[in-house]
């Protein structure tokens, strides 16, 4: 199957700490995108920081939180600092601010900084004590969860491997959000081509997917497909393991170089040798990544990844070619 196609710059959030922006406590930043390259101007980025939208300056006294996010929002528990200020109005207020910004850019992806009392996800450090490990969410985690949009963990940036699995199924999800979901058929065509990810990350999910669709009424109800929908996405939204997609990226590779369907393919600067001569798996993402995009200038029947991003100029320049081609 060939890749579907997106063109549109993906927007996403990113937690300003992560963009290099020095607005931690401390004053410290991190350059999380490096690892991407080049490819980070395939997307367009918003960096916020709640924190400071909430009117705390850097350097600032670090705050915790006395229970999870979720729990801040209901009004159960408090965001105080090292001298026990109570902070809670404040970062709520910063958290609806950067919020609003996302929205206004028309958002609907996140890289959160994980762990931090604001931006973190799953594992902000949550207790009565400073100390206490507890994870849960943020406050400002806790309303990017709400929302439903495609969160990732800055762990998603750790290596190449995790970023590529990441990045194919963001855009998955961001075609799938946009497809039309009013017949069967519609449905059924969507889960062919992401299928394959949600089968490599939980099979027996895919499977139950794969049930529910097969007993879809011949008219289902408009609630009814929209709750599949629903469920492909959420099941896109899942991270994998490492030992899974680094599986099933070297099945790829293994497939692409056995197929002799590259042969008198121009390869530009992609070596494709044996993983026996391929001791990093940095140099696998890169030739997968080479070969999605080699696929897609040929009309290749290869792509580990169900949808790529390709510049709409490309897009158009390839669709002139293969016309003429045919002419
Ligand atoms: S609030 Fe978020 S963006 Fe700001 S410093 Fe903390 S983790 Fe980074």
């Amino acid at each position: 199957m060939t890749a579907q196609i997106i063109t549109q710059k993906v927007a996403v959030g990113i937690s300003a700490c992560l963009y290099n922006c020095p607005v931690r406590y401390n004053g410290r930043a991190f350059d999380a995108l490096a690892l991407l390259g080049r490819e980070r101007a395939d997307f367009v980025w918003t960096p916020v920081c709640p924190e400071c939208l909430a009117g705390l300056g850097v350097p600032r006294m670090p705050v915790h939180l006395t229970g999870t996010g979720q729990e801040v929002l209901a009004g159960s528990a408090k965001v105080l600092d090292r001298r026990g200020r109570d902070h809670t109005e404040a970062i709520v207020a910063g958290c609806e601010a950067a919020i609003s910004a996302l929205e206004r850019a028309g958002v609907e992806a996140f890289l959160a900084k994980e762990a931090s009392p604001s931006c973190g996800l799953y594992k902000a450090r949550v207790g009565r004590k400073r100390t206490e490990t507890a994870g849960g969410s943020g406050v400002f985690g806790a309303m990017l969860l709400e929302r439903g949009w495609f969160l990732i963990p800055d762990e998603g940036l750790a290596n190449s491997l995790l970023w590529w699995d990441w990045r194919r199924r963001l855009h998955a999800w961001l075609w799938l959000k946009r497809r039309p979901a009013e017949t069967n058929r519609d449905l059924y065509d969507s889960w062919h081509v992401v299928k394959f990810v949600v089968q490599e990350t939980n099979r027996p999910r895919a499977d139950a997917m794969g049930r529910a669709l097969a007993a879809l009424p011949k008219h289902p109800a408009p609630e009814e497909l929209a709750a599949l929908r629903t469920e492909m996405l959420d099941a896109l939204r899942a991270p994998s393991t490492r030992p899974r997609i680094r599986g099933a990226m070297l099945k790829a590779y293994a497939h692409a170089r056995k197929k002799g369907s590259l042969a008198g393919v121009d390869l530009h600067d992609l070596e494709m040798d044996a993983l026996s001569e391929r001791s990093r798996i940095d140099e696998v993402v890169h030739d997968l990544v080479g070969l999605e995009r080699v696929s897609f200038e040929n009309d290749l029947l290869f792509g580990p990844s169900p949808v790529i991003r390709r510049d709409a100029r490309r897009v158009a320049a390839r669709q002139l070619e293969s016309e003429s081609a045919n002419d």
